[in-house]
């Protein structure tokens, strides 16, 4: 069996098990689409603005794609960093990767040079593929960039205005199948980014079968079907809407996938009314202003079936009020790229879904709760989660040093989410452990930060913590030991904006202390640092300064 060399695979008796009992189907993604191509040719698979693409057409773009791919070079272990919008290209090439072995990195529209240029050395990525613009930023100039900064990246692919670059290759005489054996199953098809807990981001590999059965799985909870008409709306690269169940899971389905590149309900509800949308996924934060545009317009929301809200805490009151402003039964959804997704279900009591984050949805999946020292807890104590399964990593892409930390001897995977489980084995998240900062559903690395803070000359230390906040559950405070005048917030936002950081990692507010106040081993206490500068209660709503960032998980 080929593997990837820095992939980490299951054991060889685990991988058995799970190709015996069926669990992983062997079956590569881009036979997926080819197959429900085959059964439904006609219905429409795909929605971009005023395009619209049958399942028949969809695949015969990505074996387009897929030739003109091969053509211009790439070949089969070949890594793509792919990086689009909530476009229909997203999707046809995805699958035309898929189909000739190429694996693509899929990064966030608002990944700038910081991320993209540690994602292209640490992967040696051959192609970008990105496009003209978006939101105001020119793609090509930082194509340009990452062009000159590695040897490695032969091709750029540029949807809209390639300008010196390529347009997508789209060879006039499509793959044959039947004279281009694809990948392995259970090879690694894409990678997805971790939220991160490092300074630098990791890269989660994940495999045909393990993402197949993954959204399979999935999708059979959700109930999707041929009439599942599913509202993408937050980044397509995210798991939460490629896999849980997502965009994978209704071409697993024969139903529809509607694109919106932002979540703004001005633009979500007349789509919704469109297309006859029945289901979506949103972060808290998204839900919520789309429950205070709802009223009055429940019409236009009348096809919405099931509203996931997930990838943040969702508070009781704001769970209380998804079903009956949006017209749609709630699923709460905790899951991370790493694999591991828990859903709530239609035949829960309405406590359990609007209390817990859900069971885990397959009976493969181990978790186990711990303390500290490592050791379980009792029956419904709180501790860290850890978790082992057919669809979660057994670690990150080239990253050995760390995963000797992030996974337990014996596979499990270290989550650093606190949670406890309910008697009939539901998941309540409770806090974190890990070093990050959730702001309304996007993750920053409090250790990324920070390293890009102390490059600041007038920064001595700095250290990233959460402070509460109403709206985005956390937002992002640098607290720093400046060396003379300390920088102004918006100082620092130019700074990091220079330095080719995305946006969404920005922090939100600046203080300045003397000293960090130091746990017994001599580390920074953050928990303490919170309390003593009073981050951990909210402030009122209309504390949002002018300068701050809108919403999480943007677009
Ligand atoms: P990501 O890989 O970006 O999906 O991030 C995964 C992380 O998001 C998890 O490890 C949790 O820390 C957090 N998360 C996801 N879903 C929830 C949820 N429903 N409630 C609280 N935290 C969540």
């Amino acid at each position: 069996m080929p593997l990837l060399d820095g992939f980490v695979p299951w054991p060889a008796e685990t991988a058995e098990r799970y190709r015996a009992d069926g669990t992983w189907a062997g079956e590569p993604l881009g036979e997926l689409l080819r197959s429900q191509a085959a059964r439904t040719p006609d219905n429409v698979a795909l929605i971009d603005g005023d395009r619209s693409f049958t399942y028949a057409a969809l695949d015969r773009w990505a074996d387009r794609l897929a030739a003109g791919f091969s053509a211009a070079g790439l070949r089969a272990g070949d890594r793509a960093v792919l990086q689009l919008p909530n476009v229909a290209e997203h999707v046809a090439v995805s699958f035309a990767f898929f189909r000739i072995g190429v694996l693509p990195v899929f990064t966030l529209p608002n990944h700038r040079m910081a991320e993209l240029d540690h994602i292209c050395g640490l992967t040696g990525a051959s192609a970008y593929v990105t496009l003209d613009r978006f939101l105001g930023f020119d793609h090509r100039g930082l194509a340009r960039s990452l062009r000159e900064r590695h040897a490695s990246l032969r091709h750029v692919f540029v949807v809209g205005d390639p300008g010196e670059f390529a347009p997508l290759p789209e060879a006039e005489t499509p793959l044959d199948p039947a004279g281009a054996p694809g990948p392995d199953a259970s090879d690694v098809a894409f990678f997805l980014l971790s939220g991160g807990t490092t300074a630098l981001p990791k890269l989660i590999p994940r495999t045909h079968d393990d993402y197949l059965y993954q959204a399979r799985t999935a999708a059979g909870i959700c109930e999707y079907s041929e009439d599942t008409r599913y509202l993408a709306t937050l980044p397509i690269a995210f798991n939460f809407t490629w896999g849980c169940p997502g965009v994978v899971g209704v071409f697993a389905s024969g139903g529809a996938v509607v694109l919106s590149t932002v979540p703004d309900p001005q633009v979500c509800f007349p789509l919704i009314a469109r297309h006859g949308v029945t289901t979506t996924s949103v972060v808290p934060t998204i839900a919520h202003s789309w429950i205070s545009a709802a009223d009055g317009r429940q019409e236009e929301l009348a096809t919405l079936e099931l509203v996931q809200v997930g990838s943040a805490v969702v508070h009781r009151s704001l769970a209380e009020e998804v079903g009956p402003a949006l017209t749609a039964r709630l699923q709460q959804v905790f899951g991370m790229s790493e694999g591991l997704l828990c859903l709530t279900r239609r035949e829960d009591a309405p406590e359990t879904v609007l209390t817990t984050q859900g069971r885990p949805i397959s009976p493969h999946d181990e978790l186990r709760v711990v303390d500290a020292a490592g050791d379980e807890v009792a029956a419904g104590g709180t501790g860290e989660l850890l978790t082992r399964g057919p669809y979660t990593l057994r670690g990150y892409y080239r990253a050995e040093e760390h995963n000797a930390g992030a996974f337990t001897p014996d596979g499990f995977y270290r989550t650093g989410d606190l949670v406890r489980i309910t008697e009939d084995g539901g998941v309540v998240v409770m806090g974190r452990a890990k070093d990050v900062i959730v702001r309304g559903g996007d993750k920053v690395s409090a250790p990324e930060l920070e390293g890009h803070l102390t490059g600041h000359e007038r920064i001595d230390q700095a250290a990233v913590v959460p402070m509460a906040d109403a709206v985005l559950g956390e937002r992002t405070c640098a607290v720093i030991i400046p060396v003379g005048t300390p920088p102004t917030l918006g100082e620092l936002r130019r700074y990091l904006r220079d330095r080719g950081l995305a946006s969404y990692k920005f922090p939100d507010r600046v203080v300045c202390v003397e000293a960090f106040p130091k746990s017994g081993l001599g580390k920074v206490d953050k928990k303490r640092l919170v309390a003593d500068l009073g981050l951990d209660a909210p402030p009122g709503p209309d504390a949002a300064g002018s300068d701050r960032e809108p919403a999480g998980a943007h677009s």
